[in-house]
């Protein structure tokens, strides 16, 4: 059995693994290839290739790339690209210094009525990583405001909150192109999670990025209920997308277990040949 789990973070954006240690879990949990797709960075890619010899876990690059379309957040994974690609790595420069401006409004924001400064939540970040809600809510936790991540977000810092900010972030459909011009492999992310925020992308953006060279997109995801996953599976069917299950496992952050959805092999076979930087393999 190839048990795959293309869709993971580790403490190099907001998991709380190093990506080292988050192949030897992925081994612990029977993985045999597992994706680290962080936010808006490469920056775990070394180190996490140099724990796939002694974790026996095969590994696919990626990146989780925060995207935007009519002001609503989309998430493209995008596998296997260039990590070199200027064009790509300029995008991503730009979303994390937007992300480190748009962290520190938040917590300006907060700081009025909590007590939360810019040096505690500095603390949580990775150094030159992406900042985000996350590690505001690790302070706001570790102050004593709220009891995790899972009610920060339900509560200060969910979308439609006086103190929430947006940043900066290309358009999904841009996005879904520049992964392709950079010889990845686009995919989106859990297009029908409704607990994560007031308004979903409409339909029509994903058949915009159909056209635009998207590969597959998430259904089994803990974010979908059952009725999103049949929905979501009648989207790809109708425009040739590939179907991707995956944990989008976040370490002692979020609930999320490794290997709790999986992608067919067949799928991931296919992603393979359309990728640029190879899949490293014991
Ligand atoms: P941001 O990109 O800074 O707006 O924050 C979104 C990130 O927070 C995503 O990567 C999610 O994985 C994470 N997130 C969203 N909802 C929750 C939650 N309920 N508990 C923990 N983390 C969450
Ligand atoms: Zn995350
Ligand atoms: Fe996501
Ligand atoms: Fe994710």
């Amino acid at each position: 059995m190839l048990l795959i789990d293309p869709h993971t973070h580790s403490a190099v954006s907001d998991g709380t693994d190093a990506p080292d240690q988050l192949l030897h879990l992925g081994a612990k949990a029977g993985l045999t290839m597992l994706g680290l797709t962080d936010h808006d960075t490469f920056a775990g890619w070394d180190e996490a290739e140099s724990a796939v010899a002694s974790s026996g876990v095969s590994l696919i690059r990626g990146v989780e790339i925060s995207c935007a379309t009519q002001g609503i957040t989309v998430h493209l994974l995008g596998y296997l690209p260039d990590p070199t690609h200027a064009e790509l790595v300029s995008v991503l420069d730009r979303t994390r210094l937007s992300r480190e401006t748009r962290a520190r409004n938040i917590v300006e924001r907060l700081s009025a009525d909590f007590p939360v400064t810019w040096s505690d939540v500095l603390r949580w970040a990775p150094e030159d990583g992406p900042i985000g809600r996350p590690h505001i809510a690790d302070a706001l936790i570790e102050a004593g405001v709220c009891q995790d991540r899972s009610e920060v977000f339900a509560t200060l810092l969910r979308t439609s909150s006086p103190y929430y900010v947006r940043h900066w972030a290309p358009d999904a459909v841009d996005a879904v192109a520049l992964v392709r011009r950079a010889g990845g492999v686009p995919v989106l992310a859990h297009p029908l999670a409704r607990t994560r925020q007031r308004f979903l992308p409409p339909e029509s953006a994903i058949d915009d990025m159909a056209e635009a060279g998207l590969f597959g997109i998430e259904c089994e995801h803990r974010d979908h209920s059952v009725e999103d996953r049949h929905r979501a599976r009648d989207i790809a069917k109708r425009l040739g997308l590939r179907v991707f299950g995956s944990s989008d496992y976040h370490g002692t952050g979020k609930p999320n277990r490794l290997g709790e959805n999986v992608t067919d092999p067949r799928v991931i076979a296919e992603l393979e040949e359309q990728g640029t930087v190879e899949v490293i393999r014991p």
